[in-house]
């Protein structure tokens, strides 16, 4: 083992290591020996030589280091990379009653840094951020490939934080057949077409699955307004909930395109589509006098980073308060935030504020989290980004 590459800490910060936790940043390293290339395993050592695990090397990043193993033994070789891959698949089996898309790889959750890994029935999804994971591509791509079923792995590696660590964006076909143009995607019996090519993330936003639930069991009769709607993931869930009125609104055509084929592949009216800035739209209907009975606020990460929480808070309140003043009384908000940054409490905090600034009486009848596939390790909360509140006027 002496001639690993090794990582070791300064005094005092082995702390968050020893709690488990996965993350070694650059300040907290006192020397790298053995010349480790980017996505090498290292050795993490204490400041005095006792070995905490073995971690992917990112020296371009502040995240210099993300421990793939606690164990002090434990090689990270193709068998343990492939049994972690295997182990997180496996973990998601008790969904398949449910919805053939989830999430079956979540990184640090899954003991597997930087690695994302989505399953739309016989299509895997993969997207890898890190040094430590590009490193076992071929590893990780032969693993979901041998998963039951899979007929093609395609690769979304093009998300921006991969600049990062040096890392170019690669995507593409990498194993078994081509995926077709939009693959299929059947959840809760609501029918969805997902662009793993072109789409946000790989495709599809499986985290807000538990609350397209919701929405579909809440929309009976009502007139309902989905806004941020993508490609119109809850505007069918209300449709197929029996939505006496669905308008989806959206920024982006080629989303809302793709909107107006799920809802045909639901059988329910495309009449409601509307592109459109949401903070605009939202104004001009309130005033117009127009009303919803049950609004969705599903808006993209306003607070990327920590920083920009205050005005990303204002965002929030602003889209809030809007839409509150859109509903009828007894009408239903269910809102959301994707910012990790933006924790459950500010996030009530600011819908609180919305309620007050729009005179409206209003009470939390139902929270929302990421769904299980997107497990929170108790030992790596930063994992924790989406939460929401189903709200209730009076
Ligand atoms: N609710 C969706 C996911 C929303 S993602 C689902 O469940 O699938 C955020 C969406 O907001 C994207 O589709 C993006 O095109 C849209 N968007 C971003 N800024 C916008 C704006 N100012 N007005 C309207 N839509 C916007």
């Amino acid at each position: 083992m002496d001639h690993e590459p090794t990582l070791t800490l300064r005094p005092g910060r082995e702390r968050s290591v020893l709690r488990r936790h996965p993350w070694v940043f650059s300040g907290g390293v006192a020397k790298v020996a053995g010349d480790p290339a980017p996505g090498d395993t290292v050795v993490v050592r204490t400041s005095d030589g006792k070995v905490l695990g073995r971690a992917a090397y990112s020296p371009r990043s502040q995240l210099v280091a993300r421990l793939w193993t606690f164990d002090a033994d434990e090689p990270v070789d193709a068998t343990f990379v492939a049994a972690r891959v295997h182990a997180a698949a496996e973990r998601r089996a008790g969904l398949t009653a449910r919805t053939d898309g989830a999430r079956l790889v979540f990184a640090e959750s899954d003991g597997l840094p930087g690695v994302v890994v989505d399953r739309f029935g016989p299509w895997v999804v993969l997207e890898l951020t890190s040094a430590g994971a590009d490193r076992w591509r071929d590893v990780i791509a032969d693993a979901c490939a041998a998963l039951p079923g899979v007929r093609g792995v395609y690769e979304r590696s093009d998300a921006a934080v991969r600049q990062k660590e040096g890392l170019k964006a690669v995507t593409g076909s990498v194993r078994g057949d081509e995926p077709p143009e939009l693959v299929e995607l059947v959840e809760d019996g609501r029918h969805y077409l997902v662009d793993v090519r072109r789409g946000h993330k790989t495709g599809f936003y499986l985290d807000q699955r538990d609350a397209r639930a919701a929405v579909q069991a809440h929309a009976g009769g009502r007139r309902v307004l989905d806004v941020f709607a993508y490609t119109g993931g809850f505007s069918v869930a209300a449709g197929v909930g029996g939505a006496a009125d669905v308008v989806t609104v959206d920024s982006s055509g080629p989303s809302l395109a793709l909107a107006a084929q799920n809802l045909r592949a639901n059988r329910l009216e495309t009449a409601g589509l509307c592109e459109a800035d949401a903070f605009a739209e939202l104004r001009v209907r309130r005033d117009a006098g127009e009303r919803f009975d049950l609004i969705v606020l599903d808006p993209p990460k306003l607070a990327p980073r920590a920083d920009q929480v205050d005005k990303a808070s204002r965002a929030y309140k602003d889209l809030n308060r809007v839409a509150l003043g859109l509903l009828t009384p007894g009408g239903l908000l269910a809102t959301f935030s994707c910012s990790g940054a933006v924790d459950d409490a500010l996030f009530q905090k600011i819908v609180f504020g919305a309620a007050l600034d729009a005179g409206r009486d209003a009470w939390i009848v139902g929270h929302f989290h990421q769904p299980e596939d997107h497990p929170v390790a108790l030992t790596f909360p930063e994992a924790a980004y989406l939460k929401g509140l189903l709200v209730r006027v009076g």
